[in-house]
């Protein structure tokens, strides 16, 4: 990726993730039952670790690949005659499509659930959630987002302004804070907004196995996946199996191969 894509890559994640650290300790809404430090710590080790063994590694054919099918003019957008604009507005809505889709297999299909509930073993909800991914999911994930980018074919920028919006929004949806309801109510007519998502992560499967938007909520409204968060569920997050060992590393990296929650 060129220096200039990974500098906003790098500056978007890093204003994130400190805005809403910030944030979160100033307004919080639920109470941290686990020393906070030790969730930071452990989350930032993970995600650095994703960073240096997958996504780094990644990149380098995926771009060759966008390089590659711009080059050659392959791909709906070419073929659609998009400009540059409508290209990045026509990516991040489509992509934040397939997102839901994939977020939606994550739960349904066994063999993805066995890395997904790595996510989802986090007793917590915080902004550090969004960095807990088991590296085999991002794998899946690249894999399957490959196919898409040869469907679509975005422009380099157009994938690049995606995949910032996608860890923005991820950074914000977890994080723990909880709007006034005019906000909250306002902000959900597009957006996933904290609350919603906490209802994604209930041990409660009413909205556990619902709620699955990324980054605009209609997704979920559209496919009949739209559940309204319950406070009384939201008191209990998690699985119901695995609750000491979520922020243990052996296990979180064997948990997919073990079944131990
Ligand atoms: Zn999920």
């Amino acid at each position: 990726m060129p220096i200039d894509m990974t500098t906003f890559r790098l500056t978007t994640f890093l204003t994130g993730i400190i805005g809403l650290l910030t944030a979160e300790t100033v307004w919080p809404a639920r109470a941290w039952k686990t020393l906070r430090s030790k969730r930071i710590i452990f989350h930032a080790c993970l995600s650095t670790f994703n960073t240096l063994v997958l996504r780094v590694p990644a990149y380098i054919p995926l771009v060759a690949l966008l390089n590659y099918m711009n080059t050659h003019q392959i791909g709906l957008s070419h073929i659609l005659k998009l400009s540059p604009a409508v290209n990045i507005i026509a990516t991040v809505i489509l992509f934040d499509m397939f997102d839901y889709w994939w977020h939606r297999f994550n739960h349904r299909i066994p063999i993805l659930w066995q890395f997904h509930k790595v996510h989802h073993v986090d007793t917590h909800v915080d902004t550090t959630t969004s960095l807990r991914f088991h590296p085999g999911e991002l794998a899946f994930s690249f894999l399957f987002k490959a196919v898409w980018i040869v469907l679509w074919s975005p422009t380099l920028w157009a994938y690049v302004i995606f995949e910032a919006s996608v860890t923005l929004a991820a950074q914000f949806h977890h994080t723990n804070i909880d709007f006034p309801d005019p906000i909250e109510n306002g902000l959900r007519k597009v957006f996933v907004t904290p609350r919603y998502h906490t209802a994604h992560h209930t041990v409660n499967q009413r909205t556990g196995n619902n709620n699955f938007a990324t980054i605009f909520i209609f997704w979920d409204k559209l496919f009949t996946t739209y559940r309204i968060p319950d406070f009384e569920e939201m008191k209990y997050l998690g699985l119901p199996k695995g609750r000491n060992i979520y922020l243990k590393i052996t296990q979180t990296l064997t948990a997919p191969f073990r079944n131990i929650y």
